[in-house]
């Protein structure tokens, strides 16, 4: 791979068609979906260029975990009028989730992992909270035994695999290109509103000496601003952090970051009687837009940040989406510092 970071696309691959976020297109590098057995895995130029790391994005199709009965993706539901159910929705599930086995995402995981190339690593993963925690790890020994509550892992210790889940967040990778060290960030709306890329980078560069003009970032899949509807609550925490938060949202976001979304005086003004209220005010909001701000703001030059350009909620072909879906299956991203590094075939950071 000798993909140029500082070169855009002459014609990126997925530019146009519905199911991508059209605000995302003008951000498009080409990320790659490569087949590796029954599996398809995503992966970003900037990171695959790097031959000291593994990385991949997981997908949706080829598992083994049966999806059947939850009615995820309407081809695989029992039909209203008795039970006969379609075809079967085999998926890969990469979370512990009450619907799957232990036994069958192990298997899942196992799979996922040797499709990344790193079937001899034990990955490192989190109780993921929507906090703003970063843990630091220096042993794959850390994957051993429960995992701790966080949404941020970083290492620059060889052997070592971080992972994160999500079903619509969006998953970070970061590479420091130069001290050869990695994160992985689980970044929803609350992390997102709390910054936790920009603390990640924050800890690598306290640790490690981390120069954010070295980082490469790929933002994963995750709901698109197509999709992503929110309301008061989260229109008001953006505005109260960040100045420029209005550009990331679509819709009524400046009544709404006001507080001018109260019900009880919107019949009043508009002497409408009860029952017959307006619907709250609701907003779009674009997660990656605001993260890669905040990549930006930290100083990680923009054209060092790539985005898939898949919205989960489009793409519940390709993907698992908790809004769209409710109850389904998790995605992983994954990232990891090679042992031993294969030989240099051409250019690499
Ligand atoms: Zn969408």
């Amino acid at each position: 791979m000798t993909t140029p970071l500082a070169k855009k696309p002459k014609t990126p691959k997925r530019r146009t068609g519905r199911n991508v976020a059209p605000d995302l297109a003008a951000d498009l590098a080409p990320w790659k979906l490569r087949r590796a057995g029954r599996l398809q895995l995503l992966e970003a130029p900037p990171l695959a260029s790097l031959d000291w790391l593994v990385h991949g994005f997981s997908t949706r199709p080829g598992g083994a975990s049966d999806l059947g009965d939850l009615g995820g993706t309407g081809k695989a539901h029992r039909d209203k009028a008795g039970g006969s159910r379609k075809t079967p929705d085999r998926a890969l599930n990469l979370g512990f989730t009450d619907w799957d086995s232990r036994e069958q995402v192990a298997e899942n995981r196992r799979a996922f992992l040797r499709a990344v190339g790193a079937g001899h690593m034990r990955a490192v993963t989190l109780r993921q909270i929507h906090s703003d925690i970063v843990h630091r790890v220096d042993s794959p020994d850390n994957a051993a035994g429960d995992p701790p509550g966080g949404d941020a892992l970083f290492t620059r210790a060889p052997g070592c695999l971080l992972a994160i889940q999500t079903a619509d967040c969006v998953p970070i990778l970061l590479a420091d290109t130069k001290q050869r060290a990695i994160a992985a960030i689980h970044a929803g709306w609350r992390g997102t509103v709390r910054r936790i890329a920009a603390k990640t980078l924050g800890r690598m560069q306290m640790e490690f000496g981390t120069r954010p003009q070295d980082v490469v970032a790929a933002l994963g899949p995750s709901i698109g601003r197509c999709c992503y509807e929110v309301g008061e609550d989260v229109a008001r925490e953006f505005h109260a952090q960040f100045p420029e938060a209005r550009q990331w949202f679509d819709g009524p976001f400046d009544p709404l970051a006001a507080g001018e979304n109260d019900p009880n005086w919107l019949p009043w003004l508009t002497m409408m009687p009860p029952g017959h209220q307006p619907p709250p005010l609701r907003v779009h909001l674009d997660l990656i837009a605001a993260n890669r701000a905040i990549l930006t703001e930290a100083g990680v030059p923009s054209r060092q940040i790539s985005s898939s350009g898949f919205c989960t909620a489009c793409r519940t072909d390709l993907f698992f989406s908790y809004r769209r879906e409710g109850s389904t299956g998790r995605l992983m991203a994954a990232i990891g510092i090679r042992k031993q590094i294969p030989p240099r075939r051409g250019k690499s950071l």
